[in-house]
């Protein structure tokens, strides 16, 4: 065994790197705090809001490998808050120190295609997709599809990002010039009636926990509410939790994972539909916060130290809202409400519809 990993459980008092610096470094750098474990940030963006809670800092680029090298000899373990990091610096930082999520994690995550034959290959249900090469590739993908469709770039897509929709009646030219002649995918627009997530924490191989699942409701792309319970019918749910630990087998899968889902097909006989998945703690998992005794962040933290994992049980109902730009200056009022926990994530500027912070109303569960 190598004198890393022979230190796993890492003690208190054990430094976890993280690559990346936003909202999501910020909350797991928060909840390592609390188990008595130091923080090292690595991030190009001296303004990340990561920085103001970590113990050690370092602010450069993603090919800088002195600085990675310098990094990755600093800490216990790696980990990363966002999956387009690139995938040098991530391998780079492996071979100096245990990195988790796993490299081949990280890798399929970056790349729909890839992604999409991936969970293919497990048995799962993803939409009808073609890959894009060229308009002519395009052309004959949309004559295929038959019905409106999202063209999607394979690689850096997030938030509805580099993303179209479009149909029959576009000219395929026009449009793959707006996707920037970029590599990328066609996908059939799919009418769901829902959107679920499964967040799920995988810690030793055979030790996985999942938390209730999340109702999700989008705005031009970007998560807007995230509630528990879902709404959904147990037996669905349940199948979900089994497609999202399959996914976190075939990965050899070690932390948080997110996968979310389309519910799609006749109400009487609904079926689930894999969009994506998310090798990172995820955005409708930020209601484990308030509504659980061991949120998604401590346990993700836990897991890549080699702790128990933390109980994914539910205390309460739960309603997660983002604060996109100005919404964030109603903080006052809402931090004077009894029943809704205010997160904010400490970024500076107001830009439109940038995610600022995030509120969760809290009621009982048996309202
Ligand atoms: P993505 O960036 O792929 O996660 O997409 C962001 C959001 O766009 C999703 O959560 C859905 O609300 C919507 N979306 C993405 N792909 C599809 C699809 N094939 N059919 C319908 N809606 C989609």
């Amino acid at each position: 065994m190598s004198p890393s990993l022979s230190a796993f459980p890492l003690k208190p008092g054990s430094t976890i790197g993280i690559l990346g610096g936003g909202q999501l470094g910020r909350m797991l750098a928060q909840a390592a705090a609390r188990l008595g474990l130091h923080v090292h940030i690595y991030c190009p963006n001296p303004q990340a809001p990561a920085f103001e809670v970590a113990s050690a800092s370092t602010i450069a680029a993603f090919d800088d490998q002195q600085a990675l090298q310098d990094f990755a000899r600093s800490v216990d373990v790696v980990t990363f808050e966002f999956e387009n990091i690139p995938l040098q610096a991530a391998g780079l930082v492996a071979n100096i120190a245990p990195l988790y999520p796993n490299r081949q994690a990280l890798e399929i995550s970056q790349d729909r295609s890839v992604e999409k034959a991936f969970i293919e290959e497990l048995g799962l249900n993803v939409a009808d997709w073609w890959q894009v090469d060229t308009a002519k590739d395009l052309a004959k993908a949309l004559a295929q599809c038959a019905s409106p469709a999202l063209l999607k770039t394979r690689r850096l897509g997030y938030d509805g990002k580099g993303q179209i929709s479009l149909d029959q009646s576009h000219d395929p030219v026009q449009s793959f010039a707006q996707i920037g002649q970029q590599p990328s995918i066609l996908e059939k627009m799919i009418r769901f009636e829902r959107e679920i997530s499964v967040i799920l924490v995988q810690g030793a191989p055979d030790e996985v926990r999942c938390y209730d699942v999340p109702c999700n409701q989008h705005k031009n792309g970007i998560l807007h509410m995230s509630s528990v319970p879902s709404g959904v019918a147990d037996a669905l749910e349940q199948q979900a939790r089994d497609a999202a630990i399959k996914i976190a087998a075939a990965l050899d899968y070690r932390g948080v994972l997110a996968v979310e889902f389309f519910v799609a097909g006749a109400p009487a006989n609904p079926k689930l539909i894999i969009n994506e998945f998310a090798p990172r703690v995820h955005n409708s998992g930020h209601w484990t916060l308030d509504a659980c005794l061991c949120d998604q962040f401590e346990n993700h933290i836990r897991a890549i130290a080699g702790w128990p994992l933390g109980p994914t049980t539910r205390h309460s109902n739960a309603q997660m809202s983002n604060l996109l730009g100005e919404q964030v200056l109603d903080w006052h009022t809402l931090a004077s409400r009894p029943d809704v926990a205010v997160h904010l994530y400490g970024k500076t500027g107001s830009q439109a519809g940038r995610k600022l912070g995030h509120m969760t109303k809290i009621s009982p569960i048996s309202d």
